[in-house]
C-alpha cells in the first residue's frame, strides 16, 4: 500500500529529537511521500534542508496567513525566488484565518492574492488554510481566476477540510482538492457529513503533523505514519477497502503535484 501525506510540518522543533524514527515509521506504514507546507521564510529553508537529507520529501513555499501579520514585501520576494528550487512543489500554505485575530484581515487577503498569482505564474498547486473564512477565500480565488491569463493553472487543496458542506460545489468548480486529515476521526467534528458530496477523485490525505492527531492519538503529537488511520476511517465512511482509498488518494496527489 502506498500512502501520501500531503501536509506535514515535520521540520518543526517537535521532531528535532527523533525525525529519523518518524520517517522510518512513515516508510514502514507505506507513506512513500511527505509534502511539507511552509509557514514562514525560515521554515521553507528548513523543509528544503530535509529534502536534501531524506528521499520522498518535498517542500512548499508561502507565508501562513497567521504569519502575514509581520511579513514584509521582501519576504514575499523571497518566497517567489525560492519557488525556483526543484524541490518546491507547491505554493503553501496560504489562505485566511479569521479565528484568532481579525486585526490584519487586509494583510492576509493581500498575501492570499499574491500567493494565488504566484501559483498561477509558476504553474504550481496552491495549498489553502481556512478558518471561518471560506466565503472570502472562494470569492478571492474566483476573482484571481477571472483576471488571470492562465485560469486553467489555478488548482490546489483546501487543506484540513471540514465543511461547511455548501462550499463543496464552489471548491470543485475552482478545480481544488479536499485535504482530509485527523479531524475525520473526531466524534463530533462532523467531517464525514461535510464530505458526503465530495467524489473520491477530489480527495487527498494529510496529517497536518504535529497537529490534529487522529484517534486514538488525539491530543498527542501527530506524525506522517498516522495518515494510515485517516485512510482507514475514510474507507469505513465510504464503504471501501483501505487499499482502494490509498490507491485513489495517492493517484490524486501524484496527478496534482506532478509526482513521479
Ligand atoms: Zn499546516
Amino acid at each position: 500500500m502506498i500512502l501520501i501525506d500531503t501536509h506535514a510540518h515535520i521540520y518543526l522543533e517537535q521532531f528535532a529529537e527523533d525525525l529519523e524514527d518518524v520517517i522510518t515509521r512513515a516508510r514502514d506504514t507505506g507513506v512513500e511521500t511527505i509534502l511539507m507546507p511552509a509557514i514562514d521564510i525560515r521554515s521553507i529553508h528548513q523543509a528544503l534542508e530535509l529534502c536534501d537529507r531524506f528521499s520522498g520529501l518535498f517542500a512548499m513555499a508561502a507565508i501562513h496567513p497567521s504569519d502575514t501579520k509581520t511579513a514584509s514585501d521582501e519576504d514575499f520576494e523571497q518566497v517567489q525566488s525560492l519557488c525556483q528550487n526543484a524541490n518546491i512543489i507547491a505554493v503553501g500554505e496560504s489562505g485566511l484565518d479569521y479565528h484568532w485575530d481579525r486585526s490584519f484581515d487586509a494583510t492576509q487577503k493581500k498575501f492570499l492574492r499574491l500567493h494565488a498569482r504566484l501559483a498561477i505564474s509558476e504553474d504550481l498547486p496552491l495549498i489553502l488554510h481556512n478558518r471561518e473564512a471560506q466565503d472570502d477565500i472562494i470569492r478571492i480565488l474566483k476573482e484571481e481566476k477571472e483576471r488571470s491569463e492562465h485560469p486553467e493553472r489555478l488548482r490546489g487543496i483546501f487543506h484540513c477540510f471540514g465543511g461547511p458542506p455548501h462550499v463543496v460545489p464552489d471548491i470543485m468548480e475552482l478545480g481544488f482538492h479536499f485535504g482530509i486529515g485527523g479531524t475525520l476521526t473526531f466524534k463530533n467534528a462532523g467531517v464525514p457529513d461535510a464530505i458526503n458530496e465530495v467524489p473520491m477523485e477530489a480527495i487527498v490525505l494529510e496529517t497536518d503533523a504535529p497537529f490534529l492527531a487522529p484517534v486514538p492519538h488525539r491530543g498527542k503529537r501527530n506524525e506522517p505514519s498516522h495518515v494510515r488511520l485517516v485512510a482507514e476511517r475514510l474507507a469505513e465512511v465510504r464503504g471501501m477497502t483501505v487499499d482502494a482509498v490509498a490507491e485513489i488518494t495517492s493517484q490524486n496527489a501524484k496527478r496534482l503535484f506532478a509526482l513521479a
